[in-house]
């Protein structure tokens, strides 16, 4: 791996961060505050949060094993995404590497930030292989993303390979763990320890069934969570927010519920559409979807719109023809899409 001085870009490795009126006194004696034009009305609304999640974070740091320090809390993961091109690279110069397929931000973060954006086609089992991305690279290769489980194909990629990239790549790798805790296959959280160039970020929008608090997790070497910190948005995550994953975060064990009750229908959904005539093949999935190619996904698509029941068409994706991505629901609503789609 590169130095962190040599991947970080130069303004950011300057940047004095703004400094609030919570950052420069945290204590606990103090008990009138007169320090940050807050108004003394309306509590508890009046306060501005914790800049850095303190509670939070401790709570996270228990639940996966990590230190609070090697963890970055942020509007969705969109900003644990969008944070590394600000860091990392230098618009109109620098470059990064992703699989193709994948998630739709990684690209869009990369137009909005001027970075070149190289894919590498994942293989017919929309796998691949660490020495396609490593030759991908250039010496203005700053990131390379990796999603696993894969969005929108569903399966977890091959662990060694993913390693492979991690140990053999000068810069920093980022893998997007939105949906491990579907998965069988375990997180690399495990690997932090040993790669100062890896970034995981997992978020509380699918397993844990918050998607509309917004709170994305980046985990990474304290040095890398250092300078998302000095570079994020002083008040990233609202009190609210704070507040509700605390509450989902002392129940932990509503979450591996629901994970299990999905887990089952997802089997079941899947089991169905193998045996609909208009399903050409289902693709092996580690995720709470899965990737179903139709005979007519557009008119599937279509019909299904007509009837209320919203998937996603993935059909203009590459490797994809013909494609409808599948979210399991509750029993009832797979039930409603099974029961339409048998009337096709
Ligand atoms: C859904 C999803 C996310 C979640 O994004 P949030 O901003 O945290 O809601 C992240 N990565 C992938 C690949 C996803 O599919």
């Amino acid at each position: 791996m590169k130095s962190l001085e040599q991947l970080v870009r130069p303004n950011i490795g300057k940047l004095a961060p703004y400094s609030s009126a919570r950052d420069e006194y945290s204590g606990k004696e103090a008990h009138v505050f007169l320090d940050a034009n807050e108004n003394p009305y309306n509590a508890p609304f009046n306060r501005y949060p914790d800049p850095l999640q303190r509670k939070l974070k401790q709570q996270i740091s228990k639940l996966k094993g990590i230190p609070a320090d090697m963890i970055f809390l942020g509007n969705g993961s969109d900003e644990a995404i969008d944070l590394p091109y600000r860091i990392f690279c230098q618009p109109g110069r620098d470059n990064v590497v992703a699989i193709e397929p994948t998630y739709g931000m990684y690209r869009v973060c990369a137009d909005i930030n001027d970075v070149a954006y190289r894919t590498v086609l994942l293989n017919e089992n929309f796998d691949f292989q660490a020495s396609d991305l490593l030759k991908t690279c250039d010496s203005h290769t700053k990131i390379i993303w990796i999603c696993s489980p894969n969005n929108p194909t569903g399966n977890s990629l091959n662990r060694d390979e993913i390693i492979k990239v991690i140990e053999n790549f000068d810069g920093i790798v980022i893998v997007d763990e939105a949906y491990i805790d579907f998965a069988q296959q375990q997180s690399l959280r495990t690997e932090l320890a040993t790669h100062p160039n890896l970034i995981i970020l997992q978020t509380m929008s699918k397993a844990w069934g918050s998607a509309a608090i917004r709170l994305g997790m980046a985990f990474a070497s304290q040095e890398i969570i250092a300078i998302y910190n000095k570079v994020k948005y002083p008040y990233n995550v609202n009190q609210l927010t704070q507040e509700q994953a605390l509450k989902m975060l002392s129940d932990p064990y509503e979450v591996d519920k629901w994970v299990k009750i999905l887990l089952q229908e997802r089997v079941r959904l899947m089991q169905a559409f193998q045996e609909l005539p208009i399903c050409e093949h289902i693709y092996k999935t580690d995720a709470n979807f899965f990737l179903a190619k139709m005979t007519d996904a557009q008119g599937v698509y279509d019909y299904l719109v007509d009837k209320g029941i919203i998937v996603r068409n993935r059909s203009r994706i590459q490797l994809c023809q013909n494609c409808l991505r599948i979210t399991i629901g509750t029993k009832n609503e797979n039930n409603e899409l099974l029961s339409a789609l048998r009337q096709f």
